[in-house]
């Protein structure tokens, strides 16, 4: 294409939300076959709310969502953030914390409260807690399953060495997600799914928005997600990854084609080729018809 088609096809990129860091991206834009999502902000608004509190027995659930909540009302995830404000509206002011440590993709850990009322506690996912020798009674894990079958996420939480409760939390997924992933395929690319989330949560988004059952990769570590992408570009295919995170940095940069959602962090932003301005992912499909289209009718 001549520079001043290029030129066009930027532009228009940017009158329908699409921000476009170079001319050269809309050639990449056009071969790519396949599309890698995250889940969290991407095909979901990323806002969670507090659905459910289930205290082991013995404790006190009031109790369970104070220690929580004041834990993760040091962290910006947004699965803290539905907790902390969940907690801060059932049980009032959160005590103070130390020490607090975020664990990459599994959970928060950190001393709540003073002095003899203080305890350490830890809340994410479960493997979290059985590294460090908690596990789960049958009921919590019993609640855990059927929280994940619903496709919402539960934590578990735990302090002084016991596992003691598990927090459900939900996010929404776009009402415009399932749209951007039939135009997607009828543009011939294939939808990946891919996810720091437990399986069985991935897989009821999936089915939600139309991501075949075999292309969902759940359970990734945040640095494993560039893996993912390397892995499927290994396979032959050239893929976009869209993502909106600071997790997804890393895959945004390796993949052929990164797309970041304009309401997501500025490091995604930074790490991408294209922005989604609205945040919403039938930006995407726009994308790449707006590539086709300027690519191919001017040779
Ligand atoms: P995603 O890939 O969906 O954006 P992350 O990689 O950020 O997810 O997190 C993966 C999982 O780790 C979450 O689903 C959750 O179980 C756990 N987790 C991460 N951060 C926290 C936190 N602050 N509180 C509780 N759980 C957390
Ligand atoms: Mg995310």
């Amino acid at each position: 294409a001549t520079p001043m088609a290029l030129m066009i096809g930027t532009g228009r990129g940017a009158q329908m939300g699409i921000l476009i860091k170079g001319p050269e991206v809309l050639e990449t834009t056009r071969r790519v076959d396949t599309v890698v999502l995250d889940k969290t902000g991407t095909v979901t608004t990323g806002q969670m709310t507090l659905l459910d509190v289930v205290a082991d027995e013995g404790v006190d659930a009031d109790e369970l969502l104070r220690l929580a909540g004041a834990l993760e009302n040091a962290s910006e995830h947004p699965i803290a953030r539905a907790i902390a404000e969940g907690a801060a509206a059932r049980v009032g002011e959160l005590p103070s914390v130390e020490d607090f440590a975020n664990v990459e993709g599994l959970g928060v850990q950190g001393i709540v409260g003073d002095g003899d009322e203080s305890r350490a506690v830890v809340v994410g996912r479960v493997r979290l807690l059985e590294d460090w020798a908690q596990y789960l009674s049958p009921p919590l894990a019993a609640a855990m399953d059927a929280a994940a079958a619903q496709g919402r996420t539960a934590v578990a939480v735990g302090w002084d060495g016991k596992a003691r409760g598990v927090l459900v939390v939900a996010d929404a997924i776009k009402p415009t997600s399932a749209d951007a992933i039939t135009q997607l395929r009828e543009l011939g690319l294939t939808p990946v799914l891919l996810t720091g989330d437990n399986a069985k949560v991935a897989a009821a988004v999936a089915a939600e928005v139309g991501i075949d059952p075999d292309q969902v990769i759940a359970e990734v570590m945040p640095s494993d997600k560039v893996d993912v992408v390397a892995r499927l570009q290994s396979e032959g295919k050239s893929v976009a990854m869209v993502g909106d995170g600071i997790n997804d940095a890393a895959a945004l940069a390796r993949a052929d084609l990164g797309l970041a959602m304009g309401t997501g962090t500025d490091v995604a932003i930074e790490a991408s080729d294209l922005t989604l301005v609205r945040g919403d992912l039938r930006a995407a499909a726009d994308a790449i018809r707006l590539s086709r289209k300027t690519l191919g009718t001017i040779k």
